[in-house]
């Protein structure tokens, strides 16, 4: 029997690229759901395309036009609510979560209580709710499959020993734009530099969050809670030919490393159809054209951002929720131009510094100290 997917965030990067994917793999997967921000226009060409019955549209205001465009088979949710209505209704066996930001958390929350499996590529799900999901994924039954590279890679090589037999987790950094930058060039940044990403092609706040190096603080927090291990458990290597994906020292002193050309559509695809492989897609890794694999540590000094990833690792409870909405509220402003580029760690490391810590918080404490946080940004921005 087929497989049947719901994508949550079909239009954006890892949307579109999971659905290259899914078109090689018609005889084993189905599309049944599909939501979308505000490119409905796309959204509705790739249901034509694959047939698919259910659809969202987190923001209501395009509600309407889409409305005109269904045929009598297709239903339509809208707003926050309606993606969890997708997600409730569409008969999914498989969620793809890949709305970027918190919009589609609540919607994974549901995928994850429906104990469905959710091939997680949205890292904030984890860092916001990680002490919360987890719990729940173990009492449902729930998969939780990553599909961000690095989580990926370890996900796999911690197929060749037990998790009582990890010594160290090793998260590879392309380094970003700015790898070979000073910190003062970095102080001048603007938002074309910071999106100019020199190996991964991705979606804007990621790319922003490459460039500051807190997508890799998200990842150092994404991979305490996928992997139950602690802070110093993980260490960060920057490799910038991104060939070697991630790794894990086991006790022993062996370490076990994925390596793979630079393209998302593989850990996508080995989410999707774990625990089998499937026909490669995209291009095979050429090691002679390669021929070296470079590694060097990060500087913490430019990118402070890292220390904060350790430290909400270490923190645990409602250190993630806020570390996350502050860095989503101060990239927003970055965009705009409201603030510097380094002003994004500085304002997300100092709100994370004041928030009242809750050691076992609840998911509405989450989702409250996520609100505090983007207000309190909001708030520095008009002080
Ligand atoms: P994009 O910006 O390219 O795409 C974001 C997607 O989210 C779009 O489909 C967008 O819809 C949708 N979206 C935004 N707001 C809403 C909303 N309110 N309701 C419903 N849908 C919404 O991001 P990426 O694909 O790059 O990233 C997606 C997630 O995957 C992020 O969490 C990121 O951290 C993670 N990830 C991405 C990687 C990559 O290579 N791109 C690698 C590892 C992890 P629309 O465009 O129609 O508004
Ligand atoms: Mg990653």
């Amino acid at each position: 029997m087929r497989q049947r997917v719901c994508i949550l965030g079909s239009t954006g990067s890892i949307g579109r690229n999971a659905l290259q994917v899914l078109r090689q793999l018609a005889d084993d997967f189905e599309v049944v759901g599909l939501a979308a921000g505000s490119r409905w226009q796309d959204m509705m060409a790739q249901a034509r395309e694959f047939k698919v019955a259910h659809l969202a549209i987190g923001r209501p205001e395009y509600e309407s036009q889409l409305q005109g465009e269904l045929n009598a088979e297709q239903k339509l949710y809208s707003g926050e609510e309606g993606l969890v209505e997708l997600i409730e209704h569409c008969g999914c066996d498989c969620v793809l979560s890949a709305i970027v930001g918190t919009a589609g958390l609540m919607a994974t929350v549901r995928a994850v209580e429906m104990g469905k499996k959710v091939a997680l590529a949205n890292k904030e799900t984890l860092v916001v709710t990680g002490p919360v999901i987890t719990e729940l994924a173990r009492q449902t039954g729930a998969q939780l499959i990553p599909v961000d590279s690095e989580h990926s890679a370890i996900f796999q090589a911690l197929h060749a020993g037990s998790a009582e037999e990890i010594h160290r987790l090793y998260l590879t950094s392309s380094g970003g734009p700015f790898r070979t930058w000073t910190l003062e060039q970095m102080k001048q940044a603007t938002p074309a530099d910071a999106l100019a990403h020199p190996v991964w092609n991705m979606g804007p706040k990621i790319t922003i969050d490459s460039a500051t190096m807190m997508n890799k603080a998200l990842e150092i927090v994404e991979a305490r809670w996928l992997f139950n291990v602690t802070h110093d458990q993980i260490e960060v290597l920057i490799h910038p030919e991104a060939i070697i994906h991630s790794m894990v020292e086991f006790r022993d002193g062996c370490l076990i490393a994925q390596l793979g050309t630079p393209d998302m559509r593989i850990p996508i695809q080995y989410a999707l159809t774990y625990p089998r492989r499937l026909e490669r897609c995209g291009e095979p890794l050429d090691l002679l054209r390669v021929r070296q694999l470079r590694f060097e540590p990060p500087d913490r000094a430019r990118y402070p951002a890292l220390e904060l990833g350790f430290q909400v690792a270490r923190q645990g409870g409602s250190s993630g929720a806020v570390l996350n909405a502050a860095n989503e509220a101060a990239v927003e402003a970055f965009q705009a131009g409201r603030i510097h580029f380094g002003e994004i760690t500085e304002r997300t490391m100092e709100i994370v510094g004041r928030h009242k810590w809750i050691e076992h918080p609840t998911l509405e404490q989450l989702l409250a100290a996520d609100r505090w946080a983007r207000n309190e940004v909001h708030a520095c921005l008009t002080c």
